[in-house]
């Protein structure tokens, strides 16, 4: 089974700040590949770094690379050997492939693998095109009632929902999150659906913050950035204190920022034998306040993206657990995908998520 069509455009990044659209050949299934011909692509913070700087930490774009890794699709062509997906099928795709061969593979942990084949982390291509070639094991059929769009922020909601799994979110628990922006706001659904029964949030954007009042969260905190000469710790304490003067410490704190004041700030929140979560990426090297993590026993703990959630996330959103939907602020046809991005940098009109709707394919 192939796709008659012999190109399909694709939004390539040539380099820093220039991103295209372009015809490419259409690629073939190979053995245990799918072609999902892309119906909906979400716009991530990482996209868009890359198209503003060319890189993230050690991932260098060197050639040119197609962008996008948020897309769910309908299956146009099987390749050799697949049995689980068949063409007509409606998927959601996760974008990270791992070797299968090393030990962290085998362990399940493929998150971690050293050769994981990511979408749209250089060298590889993403999934901003007409057809995507991917493993056909790693596309989750989506229910009736889960739309494409809904299918795309299967990716972020899965952050979200492996921080809250590593992070041990469990029934009755008060949950803290720093950043109030789409990895902020899935992790609140995220935890509230784990049986968290107190989310509170903070941001500096008050925005952002009157859109998380509308989702899953019951409490929000407007952040001051620290005062002139003031050291990012003792602003820390000062505002751990301030947020402590009204409630009690929490169970589990998740910082969505990176930011060195959020984290520092994220352990003082935690309760004695608490856990904080680093999500968010930012400084390679921060100050934090080891005394707390030795002497009241405060879990630090790293994510790096996610594993072994699409297929419950998926049964999640068809159930009804998670409403991902208020997230989608702002859609764009193919035709208008630059135009996409600009929007995501320039932030008008608050966007929580952009999102690119497939192209019209003959
Ligand atoms: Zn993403
Ligand atoms: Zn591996």
């Amino acid at each position: 089974m192939s796709v008659t069509a012999k190109s399909h455009r694709c939004v390539v990044l040539k380099k820093p700040l220039d991103l295209v659209i372009e015809d490419r050949t259409v690629p073939e299934a190979g053995p245990g590949e799918v072609l999902v011909n892309v119906q909906c692509t979400g716009i991530c913070g990482s996209d868009v770094h890359y198209w503003l700087h060319g890189g993230i930490g050690s991932f260098i774009l060197k050639k040119p690379m197609i962008i996008g890794h948020e897309s769910a699709g309908i299956i146009a062509a099987v390749g050799p050997g697949v049995t689980h997906v068949k063409v007509g099928d409606r998927v959601t795709m996760e974008p990270g492939v791992p070797c299968r061969m090393c030990p962290q593979c085998k362990t399940g942990n493929y998150n971690l693998c050293p050769d994981m084949a990511f979408a749209a982390t250089p060298p590889y291509d993403g999934t901003l095109c007409g057809y995507y070639r991917h493993a056909a094991d790693y596309c989750y059929k989506l229910p009736d009632n889960v739309s494409f769009a809904e299918g795309a922020l299967v990716e972020p909601l899965s952050v979200g929902l492996y921080a809250c799994e590593r992070g041990n979110v469990k029934l009755g628990h008060r949950v803290f999150i720093f950043g109030a922006g789409p990895i902020g706001l899935v992790t609140a659904a995220a935890a509230k659906a784990r049986g968290a029964t107190y989310v509170a949030i903070a941001d500096v954007n008050a925005e952002r913050l009157d859109f998380a009042k509308t989702y899953y969260t019951d409490a929000q905190y407007t952040l001051e950035r620290p005062e002139q000469g003031e050291p990012n710790m003792e602003y820390a304490r000062r505002t751990a204190n301030q947020i402590l003067t009204a409630e009690e410490p929490f169970d589990v704190v998740l910082d969505c920022t990176g930011v060195e004041t959020c984290v520092q700030t994220s352990i003082c929140l935690a309760r004695n034998g608490g856990t904080v979560m680093l999500v968010g990426m930012g400084a390679q090297v921060q100050t934090l306040p080891v005394a707390e993590i030795y002497s009241r026993e405060v879990d630090v703990k790293g994510v790096f993206r996610y594993k072994n959630i699409y297929d419950p996330a998926v049964k999640m959103l068809g159930a009804g657990l998670i409403d991902v939907k208020p997230l989608i602020t702002h859609t764009y046809s193919f035709d208008e995908a630059i135009k996409a991005f600009e929007h995501a940098r320039n932030g008008t009109d608050n966007p929580i998520k952009i999102q690119i709707l497939g192209d019209n394919l003959v």
